[in-house]
């Protein structure tokens, strides 16, 4: 099936206990075992079933295989926000004594967890010193476990070449990870393209109205963990923490969201909601819907700002003189995300001004919503970088990134236009 119908059909018919066409919300921790040896052989992992919600839940698990197909994986893990995702993808993999090479324009938290929380645990990463796979490929060593990217860059729009980054990390013989949540599934699909493991804060645009966190690891079940076995020995070696089991024998092509769930999402507990769940697969099924808007309006609010007198540059990879503008053609078979940064004239000053005088656009640290939204990195998101990381995360003292919403395009330019009025003058 095609994504659009995914959305709405994935992972889900009817529920089999009472015929509901809606997804249930099973708000409950844990199931009953039918006696002694059926919950001995639900702990072994011998039959189907359900134990307790922080490993798994009926209506989480109906998101998981949404996530999973819209994807074109095998198999996914839904946790509680996007964070905890990007840290489970990550443990998975490494220990202390090894490292991850990323690119350098990240998530601002997720470039926090790689450059100061998983240091203090033995686990670096080296940082390129730009997204292109070569410089990726120079930073890779005896230790590297895995290559990491966004496949559109929160808020530089940058847009990465997953075929040659995929190539890279496979030539090394570790996974390339990446984080699609700017460009979701509707755009792009990373597996497609070689990745190995994809991961999502379902809070964006797949969810997709700011209501509720989530975070979704999905694995390709494509990586030959057993041919790296000497790279990965937490996935081919018994582990003491399951008694003994091992992850690629008993998962076999998915041994790697096997450990996620059964090591990480067990003792670490990042459990998502059944709540949650449901209202993140609410927004789902209209996600194809909702990206064709937030495409189409951004493109004109690029237009709008390129044009303006009142602007001083606006990154958007749409733009036919864009470095990435190839990428966007390739990757996101021409459309462009609905997330842009802009400079204003004026500098640091019109740029706050132009921020306190939005009106339709809300000011916070969100994208991905239905509305119209406005961020400045400099003082929130990205406000725990020296200037020179800032740099190379493609953002100034001055940048605003707006989240194009889906509101009536007259009323989104509108905004813009007093707002800019109000800091520099019409
Ligand atoms: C928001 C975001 C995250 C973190 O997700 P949460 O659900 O807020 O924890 C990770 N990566 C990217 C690209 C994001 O935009």
């Amino acid at each position: 099936m095609k994504p659009e119908t995914i959305a709405l059909h994935g992972g889900f018919d009817c529920d089999p206990a009472t015929k509901s066409v809606a997804v249930p919300i099973y708000q409950t921790v844990a199931y009953a075992f039918d006696s002694a040896a059926h919950g001995a052989a639900l702990f072994d992992l011998e039959v189907e079933g359900f134990r307790y919600t922080r490993i798994g839940n009926p209506t989480t698990a109906v998101l998981e295989k949404r996530v999973a197909q819209l994807e074109g994986g095998m198999d996914a893990l839904c946790v509680s926000s996007g964070q905890a995702a990007l840290h489970y993808a990550v443990l998975t993999v490494t220990e202390a004594g090894r490292n991850i090479v990323s690119v350098p324009q990240l998530y601002g938290t997720t470039h926090t967890l790689f450059a100061h929380i998983l240091p203090k645990l033995g686990i670096r990463t080296h940082f390129a010193k730009d997204d292109r796979p070569e410089s990726l490929a120079a930073l890779i060593d005896a230790d590297t476990r895995a290559v990491f990217c966004e496949t559109v860059g929160n808020p530089a729009g940058n847009v990465c070449d997953l075929e040659a980054m995929a190539a890279v990390a496979h030539r090394a013989g570790v996974p390339l990870i990446v984080d699609n949540t700017v460009a979701t599934p509707i755009l792009v699909r990373p597996i497609e393209f070689g990745a190995d493991v994809v991961l999502h804060s379902l809070t964006k645009f797949l969810g997709g109205h700011g209501t509720t966190l989530g975070g979704a690891i999905v694995d390709s079940g494509r990586f030959p963990w057993r041919e790296h076995a000497a790279r990965f020995p937490m996935l081919t070696e018994p582990d003491e923490s399951y008694h003994g089991l091992v992850y690629t024998d008993h998962y076999g092509p998915t041994a790697y969201l096997g450990r996620c769930r059964s090591a990480f999402q067990r003792t670490m507990g990042a459990v998502l909601a059944p709540l949650s769940a449901f209202l993140l697969l609410q927004g789902i099924e209209t996600v194809a819907l909702r990206m064709e808007r937030h495409v189409e309006n951004a493109r004109r609010v690029a237009e709008f700002l390129q044009a303006d007198p009142r602007v001083v540059s606006v990154s958007y990879a749409g733009f036919p003189d864009s470095p990435y503008y190839p990428l966007v053609q390739k990757y996101l078979r021409g459309k462009t995300c609905s997330l842009m940064t802009f400079t204003i004239r004026g500098g640091y000053d019109a740029g706050t001004r132009f921020y306190d005088a939005l009106k339709l656009f809300k000011r916070l640290v969100n994208l991905g919503d239905a509305k119209s939204l406005a961020c400045h990195p400099a003082s929130t998101t990205h406000r725990q970088m020296s200037p020179e990381e800032q740099r190379l995360a493609g953002i100034g003292p001055e940048t605003v990134r707006l989240s194009i919403g889906i509101e009536h395009i007259d009323d989104i330019l509108a905004d813009l236009d007093q707002a800019l009025a109000a800091a520099v003058g019409s």
